[in-house]
Order: structure tokens, then C-alpha cells, then sequence
């Protein structure tokens, strides 16, 4: 029986109509005969308004008391959907950060996974139970709630992935994979069909939101599959492995306002594509202030603020 990890985002279960879809999806897996851990995020905005509301009672916040706060918000989902997965006779259990061994370090809004105790989870999965953990949280040495920054339940998953050895690890969302550049800004952008996990690293470091930054680390360290995929479509996803393709330019991302990242790995072998960026700088008549090329990145800072525009002239060129 092969362990699989499904993580959905908060606009894959912002509704009870959302969390239908996402309980058949989670079934149809179940039903091939494999052990399912579900990771979720806190449904739609959730977090946002948790905050918003928290700095309206202080503009002080101690980073404890907002870990208490926004860790809620994977509670809730993670507790409707297993009522919802009961309800539909299939057995499953919901976990919270530390019922599921998730210990991390003492940093309160930015903590990072130091293990994972996987006995309760093992022995909920011998029952045959749909194990349900919320992301984005753990728990420290003092037995206090920490959460991992935002976006941190991607990270939950492949930490998870990692400790259970699971033979692939899905983050479904709102899009259906990685892209040549975001793809609600820039409409021309294009699905990857594989990235390596370098090359993921660089891009969520760079700022796409599509993946939480320490993810793509996690899963090289412990070569876990990671796979992008859509839970609104059935299309084919983005895999993410350790399979190294040189020279193809992957991804446009712009971080900050006046900072543009360009990867793929070998990107600095690339003299031509390097002259035809600094061509492209100089004939929009833009003003660098740094212009950096690295093993797999060139980054560029201008400036001026970048907007949609330069990205798009960007990106037709990588292609
Ligand atoms: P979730 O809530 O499911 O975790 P996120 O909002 O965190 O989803 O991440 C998905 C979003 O990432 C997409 O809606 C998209 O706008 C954004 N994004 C930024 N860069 C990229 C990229 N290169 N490829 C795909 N999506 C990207
Ligand atoms: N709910 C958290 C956030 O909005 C974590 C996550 O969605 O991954 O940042
Ligand atoms: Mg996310």
C-alpha cells in the first residue's frame, strides 16, 4: 500500500461546496487502495481576517498570541472536512499540529520543522482512517503553538511526506501547476511539465507564492515527488524531482517592486540569452542597479518599479 499526501489551499476548501469536491478527490485516491494524509490550509481569507482583526485590538501583537490566533484557522477546515468524510462512510480522523508530532523551533510566526513523531499518525492509517493534519502549524519545546509562516502548509506537507517516506506529495490549488511566470498576471504564461527542485527553490525564493519557500528544500533533501495540480480540473500538474534539465529557461518572477528574477538551471552558461536580457533593459531604457547572474538565476534590480508590462516583455523572451 503506497502512502500519499494531498495538500489543498484555503481556496480549494474556502466552502462547504469546495469541500465536497475536495472529499471526492480525496476518496477516489483512498479507493486505489492507498493510505491518505491530508494536509489543509484555513479556508479563503481566513488568515488575512484573522490578522486584520487581531491588529485592530493592537498594533503590539506578540507573535505567541497570533500563532494561538491563526493556527484556528486550519482547525476549522481540517475538523469540517472529516465530519464531511464521516458523514460520506468513509472513516477519518482530524489532527492538529501537535496531535500529528509536528515539533518545531521556538521562532513564533517563522518556525521551522525540526522532526516529526509519526506514531499517531501510523497508527490512524492502520485503521484504515483518512488522516487529516492542519498545515501550517507545530508545536516547541515549551509545548506552545507555532505556525510557519505564510504559506507554510505546502511546507507541512512535504515535511510530512518526508517523515512518512510517502511515495508522493500533491499540493492542489487554484492553479494547475507551475508556470512560466504568475499566471493571473501575465496571460501568455505557460505550464511547466517538470521542474527540478533547485529550480523550485529559486522560484519560491524569488516570491511566486505558488509554492511556500522551504518545500522544494525538503523534498530534494529527502527526494519526495512534489506534484502542482488544480482541484478545480482534471489537466496533468507540474511534477517537481530531482531531474536536472540544463539550459531551458523556467520561470519569470518578480519579487519586492523593482526586482526581477529569471531562472533555469545552467542560466549562466546562456551568454546569448544573458546579452538579449541586458538588450532588452537597455532598449526599454530602464536603469539597473544590480544585475546579478548565479548557477541557475539571473536577478535584476531596477530603478524604477516594475510593472505587469516589463514582465510581459520578460517573458516573451524566455520562451
Ligand atoms: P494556495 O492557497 O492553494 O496555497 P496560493 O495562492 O498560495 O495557493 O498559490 C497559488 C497562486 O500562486 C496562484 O493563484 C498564482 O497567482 C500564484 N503564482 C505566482 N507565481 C506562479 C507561477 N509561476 N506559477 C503558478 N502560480 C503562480
Ligand atoms: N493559512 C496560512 C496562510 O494563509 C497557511 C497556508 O495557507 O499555507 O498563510
Ligand atoms: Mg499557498
Amino acid at each position: 500500500m503506497d502512502t500519499i499526501i494531498m495538500k489543498f489551499g484555503g481556496s480549494s476548501v474556502a466552502d462547504n461546496e469546495k469541500l465536497r469536491l475536495v472529499a471526492d478527490k480525496i476518496i477516489n485516491m483512498y479507493n486505489k487502495n492507498n493510505n491518505i494524509i491530508v494536509i489543509l490550509s484555513a479556508q479563503g481569507k481566513t488568515t488575512d481576517k484573522l490578522i486584520q482583526e487581531a491588529q485592530e485590538l493592537s498594533k503590539n501583537t506578540k507573535d505567541r498570541e497570533m500563532d494561538m490566533l491563526l493556527s484556528c484557522g486550519e482547525q476549522i477546515s481540517i475538523a469540517k472536512l472529516s465530519i464531511l468524510l464521516n458523514e460520506m462512510g468513509y472513516k477519518s480522523i482530524s489532527l492538529t499540529g501537535w496531535q500529528a508530532g509536528i515539533m518545531t523551533n521556538n521562532t513564533n510566526q517563522n518556525a521551522i520543522i525540526k522532526n516529526i513523531d509519526t506514531t499517531r499518525i501510523l497508527k490512524e492509517l492502520e485503521e484504515r482512517k483518512i488522516v487529516i493534519i492542519a498545515g501550517f502549524q507545530g508545536i516547541n519545546e515549551n509545548l506552545d503553538i507555532t505556525t510557519l509562516g505564510r504559506g507554510g502548509s505546502d511546507t507541512s506537507a512535504v515535511a510530512i511526506a518526508s517523515a512518512l517516506k510517502a511515495k508522493e506529495c500533491y499540493i492542489f490549488s487554484d492553479v494547475d501547476g507551475v508556470y512560466t511566470a504568475d499566471p493571473n498576471k501575465i496571460k501568455n504564461a505557460k505550464k511547466l511539465t517538470a521542474l527540478s527542485y533547485n529550480e523550485m527553490m529559486e522560484i519560491s525564493s524569488e516570491g511566486a507564492k505558488v509554492l511556500h519557500n522551504r518545500c522544494a528544500e525538503i523534498g530534494d533533501k529527502f527526494k519526495i515527488p512534489i506534484i502542482t495540480k488544480s482541484t478545480f480540473n482534471n489537466k496533468a500538474g507540474t511534477i517537481i524531482t530531482d531531474i536536472i534539465e540544463e539550459n531551458t529557461i523556467k520561470s519569470v518572477v518578480k519579487k519586492d517592486v523593482s526586482r526581477i528574477s529569471i531562472i533555469g538551471n545552467g542560466i549562466i552558461r546562456n551568454i546569448d540569452f544573458i546579452k538579449k536580457i541586458i538588450n532588452i533593459i537597455e532598449e526599454n531604457k530602464l536603469e539597473m542597479l544590480e544585475f546579478n547572474v548565479s548557477e541557475s538565476k539571473i536577478s535584476i534590480i531596477l530603478k524604477s518599479v516594475i510593472n505587469d508590462e516589463i514582465l510581459d516583455i520578460i517573458h516573451k523572451n524566455i520562451n
